[in-house]
């Protein structure tokens, strides 16, 4: 996950058809469109974009409309030179399923967007952008949520702790729900309770022949394993999920700082203890260059949902060295995911991207960042030598501001998983880590000097353009599966990226 701080501040610094369930346009609203076989396009659609505005519950913004600029925009400032041909914010699943005819028909490209964090900007493009943030209700029904996709983490967070509930989800507030989830999901709870994919127990999803699925796993069983990790974007669009949900209360986020000198012991310590500590603990180790140049820092952040000191001394112990300064404090889970997240102390508002179109707020106030990410997920320990190239990336010299290595503890629920039993095959990982810099030199050269030691597999939400065997990387044993679930579903491979399965 993203280190907050770098952000705004952490205040610590997811074969066969048999058994689709299929459900209809009710009532149509346009001459409905005949539902084909899913090996074929569907041939029918709106005519022009006229007649995609005229049939759409939701908005089109269209290059001459006054939101088109603000509309456009990923989270990620890099991406805003790209210039969609239309951005359709779908209120429903039949929204979607008219974009989708309409794209079919118009042979355009297609991109979907929910929370537009994606690192390589491909929920943007040059046709049609299929945005799915107006269907963001959260419904709780016992111990389970049924969760519009467009909802960002922040409303996932929200709406469910004000029922004591909450999901395994990702700590920036303002991601979608649907890029993560269907990546896989790693949290704060993770260890706790899985990965946000795990605790998946259906997906309504639009496939490439306009087709409204429930997949769980009794219906469409192959697209909804390949939609717990395999990657958004890939098998069609996801327009709501149910999750089930766990019992929240007050939980301790922590944080604790070594000089730099003690860096070697810390990376050595924590690598050994944090991946095999109790569920109820996670913990992410950060070096940062910033934001004193020149001065490197070492930082373990964690949460606890069983009080923090007690892990906080084995950590200390296994490190064998008692850090400079810590802090924890219990807080109600809320608070605690907005600190974690970077938006301590704000309204829910404010936890929002700044607007006035779906997903945003008038009040918004999380700020976008420019930066690149790549990721590793970490199999072994680093042996003491790649400790030494690992720090020598925050060298003098190497020491411009806002360059950022995160690691963060898998294990405990993430490893009860089987690697084939979801898309997300890393089950056996120790830590996944993370890459961040405003500069893809830096990053390229830190990631490359990394490899040696850590091999090819990458976290998939992770996305990173610039990946050699990007595909085994991300899916590991899975991929065949994936492809073939794909070549089902897609057979026209409609929803296409640099990086599509
Ligand atoms: C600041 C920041 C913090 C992050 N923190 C975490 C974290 O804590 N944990 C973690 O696991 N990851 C984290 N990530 C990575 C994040 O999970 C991925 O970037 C994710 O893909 C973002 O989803 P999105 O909906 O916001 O982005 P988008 O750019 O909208 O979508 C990402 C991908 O999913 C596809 N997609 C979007 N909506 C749908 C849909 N409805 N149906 C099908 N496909 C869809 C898009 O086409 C695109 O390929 C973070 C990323 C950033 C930038």
């Amino acid at each position: 996950m993203l280190k907050a701080a770098a952000l705004g501040g952490l205040g610590l610094g997811g074969l066969g058809l048999a058994g689709c369930s299929e459900e209809r346009p009710s009532p149509p609203r346009r001459p409905p469109t005949s539902p084909k076989p899913a090996t074929s396009p569907k041939p029918t659609g709106p005519a022009d974009w006229n007649a995609l505005e005229r049939g759409l519950d939701g908005r089109l913004v269209r290059p001459s409309d006054s939101s088109y600029k603000e509309a456009r925009r990923l989270y990620i400032p890099r991406y805003d030179r790209v210039r969609p041909a239309g951005i359709a914010y779908c209120e429903t699943p039949q929204d979607v399923s008219e974009c989708v005819a309409f794209a079919t028909v118009k042979r355009m490209p297609v991109a979907v967007r929910c929370g537009g964090h994606s690192y390589a900007g491909w929920s943007t493009g040059t046709g049609l952008v299929i945005d799915v943030s107006p269907m963001d209700a959260v419904k709780r029904d016992g111990d389970r949520a049924t969760v519009g996709a467009g909802t960002r983490l922040i409303d996932l967070y929200d709406k469910l702790a004000d029922d004591g509930v909450g999901v395994p989800s990702g700590t920036c507030p303002t991601v979608g729900v649907a890029g993560l989830t269907l990546g896989g999901g790693l949290g704060v709870t993770s260890r706790a309770y899985g990965l946000s994919c795990d605790v998946l127990e259906a997906v309504q999803l639009v496939t490439a022949d306009g087709r409204v699925l429930t997949c769980d796993a009794q219906q469409s069983p192959d697209l909804f394993w390949a939609c717990r990790g395999g990657g958004g974007g890939n098998f069609g669009v996801a327009v709501s999920f149910t999750f089930r949900t766990h019992e929240v209360g007050d939980v301790a986020p922590f944080s604790m700082r070594w000089p730099w000198r003690k860096a070697a012991d810390v990376v050595r310590g924590w690598q050994r203890w944090a991946p095999a500590a109790p569920g109820e603990v996670w913990t992410s180790l950060h070096l940062d260059t910033g934001p004193d140049e020149g001065t490197p820092s070492i930082e373990v952040a964690g949460l606890a949902l069983d009080g923090a000191s007690g892990h906080m001394e084995r950590l200390t112990a296994a490190i064998g060295a008692d850090p400079a300064s810590s802090t924890a404090q219990s807080r109600p889970y809320m608070d605690a995911m907005k600190f974690m997240g970077g938006c301590a102390g704000q309204s829910v508002e404010q936890c929002h991207g700044e607007g006035a179109l779906p997903g945003q707020r008038p009040g918004g106030a999380f700020p976008r960042t420019e930066y690149s990410g790549k990721s590793h997920i970490a199999y072994r320990p680093l042996p003491d030598e790649a400790i030494r190239a690992l720090l020598s990336r925050f060298d003098k010299g190497n020491d411009v501001q806002n360059r950022s290595v995160l690691m963060d503890a898998m294990g405990a629920a993430i490893a009860r998983t089987g690697p084939g039993d979801t898309a997300f095959p890393h089950r056996k990982g120790l830590f996944c880590v993370q890459y961040l810099a405003p500069d893809d030199a830096w990053l390229s050269a830190t990631h490359g000097a990394m490899e040696p030691y850590l091999g090819g597999a990458a976290y998939v939400n992770y996305i990173d353009a610039g990946l050699k065997d990007w595909a085994h990387a991300y899916y590991g044993p899975n991929l065949d599966r994936l492809r073939k679930v794909k070549a089902a579903h897609d057979p026209g491979r409609l929803f296409r990226f640099p990086q599509a399965v």
